[in-house]
């Protein structure tokens, strides 16, 4: 039997998506072979993967001035990545820390450039807000510019897209296709797969062409946006599997009506499961109203010695992964694309009947 599944990732796939697969692994397009078993460099796989690649550009309207990678190593690879392409050692950076995964972005630029300046901390809020972008502290001779849109374990959203006159370098990795997008106002966008995308192995990194030309001479080949850029995302051997669930993804996406159509269910299921734990006084969410993630909503209850019972319950009703991330514990409900608003009404049920049960 399916459950309702709210892991932060990897994360729930589209059903639809699933069933394709299984429907052709075995004889991928009548090759008698699956997907996984053929030449990246093949011609039917370059299809499949320029396929994913248009499909993406035009879910979100890639303008054609960037080039859009499938690269290995996950975010975390592009948190050096990203110094390594776009700054000299001796250069000036700029952070944003909203929490744990600005944190890590920092702590990994910070032993490829001079100077990260934290330009604002939420340290001050919890992390539990975005600050006031007017309070910003920026250098003035920054490389770029760099924050994470959403927080996948603190559920904390920006509400804006920073100005600036450096390269804007945003880690989309919990929230890139849940909602339209204005890629022209960055310089690099990048995210893991395994949340929005499809499966892990895959990080899709979407940069501007004028940024092309800065990479240190160190950087490693498979990470230099240049040379994969040139190799069609293929200087080695990419997660074929990976790349090509992702683009039956891309096109379940289309299906649905694009991105702002998902847009408005993401925020639709959101505003459920907000509203039955702000309407309920077991319940909180320490997120301020303004900045609160539409796909990952952290949640405790008011006595912490049910969390495990509230765990246990939710299991037996078909609703999974609820645990909080282990740096925070309490709850933690990820309602990526793939989770349907039934599975979010599910939840709010089972919400609603457990705090009447034990409120
Ligand atoms: N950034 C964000 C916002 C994330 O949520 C994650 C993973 N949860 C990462 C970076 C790290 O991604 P990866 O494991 O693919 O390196």
């Amino acid at each position: 039997m399916r459950v309702h599944n709210f892991s932060a990732g990897p994360a729930a796939l589209p059903l639809e998506v699933l069933h394709r697969i299984q429907s052709e692994l075995l004889d991928w397009q009548g090759s008698g072979m699956s997907v996984m078993e053929i030449s990246h460099r093949s011609k039917a796989f370059i299809r499949v993967a320029e396929q994913a690649e248009q499909d993406l550009r035009e879910l979100l309207a890639v303008p054609a001035n960037y080039k859009v990678l499938f690269l290995q190593g996950g975010a975390s690879g592009q948190f050096a990545a990203i110094p390594m392409n776009l700054a000299p050692a001796d250069a000036t950076v700029d952070y944003v820390n909203t929490g744990n995964w600005s944190k890590r972005a920092i702590v990994e630029a910070q032993r490829y450039c001079a100077r990260v300046n934290v330009i604002a901390d939420a340290k001050d809020t919890g992390y539990n807000n975005v600050p006031a972008e007017s309070a910003w502290q920026r250098s003035g001779n920054a490389s770029y510019l760099h924050y994470t849109p959403n927080e996948t374990i603190g559920g904390v959203t920006f509400p804006f897209i920073p100005n600036t006159n450096v390269a804007l370098v945003a880690d989309f990795s919990s929230s890139i296709l849940s909602a339209p997008l204005d890629v022209s106002r960055f310089g690099v966008i990048y995210a893991g797969a395994q949340k929005n995308i499809g499966p892990s192995g895959l990080c899709v990194v979407i940069v501007r062409d004028d940024l092309l030309d800065r990479a240190r001479d160190v950087t490693p080949a498979i990470w230099n946006w240049r040379q994969m850029a040139a190799d069609g995302s293929m200087s080695n051997t990419p997660p074929t599997f990976s790349w090509y669930v992702a683009g039956l993804v891309f096109q379940w996406l289309k299906a649905q009506g694009g991105l702002a159509s998902m847009g408005e269910r993401n925020r639709r299921k959101a505003e459920a499961l907000y509203a039955v734990i702000d309407g309920s006084g077991f319940y909180r969410n320490p997120v301020a109203r303004e900045d609160r993630s539409i796909m990952n909503v952290p949640f405790t209850l008011a006595k912490p010695d049910l969390d495990k019972l509230f765990l246990g319950d939710a299991k037996e009703a078909g609703l999974t992964n609820l645990e909080g991330h282990r740096s925070v514990g309490g709850m933690r409900a990820s309602i990526y694309n793939a989770v349907t608003p039934d599975g979010v009404a599910a939840l709010v049920t089972f919400m609603q009947e457990f705090e009447r049960r034990h409120g």
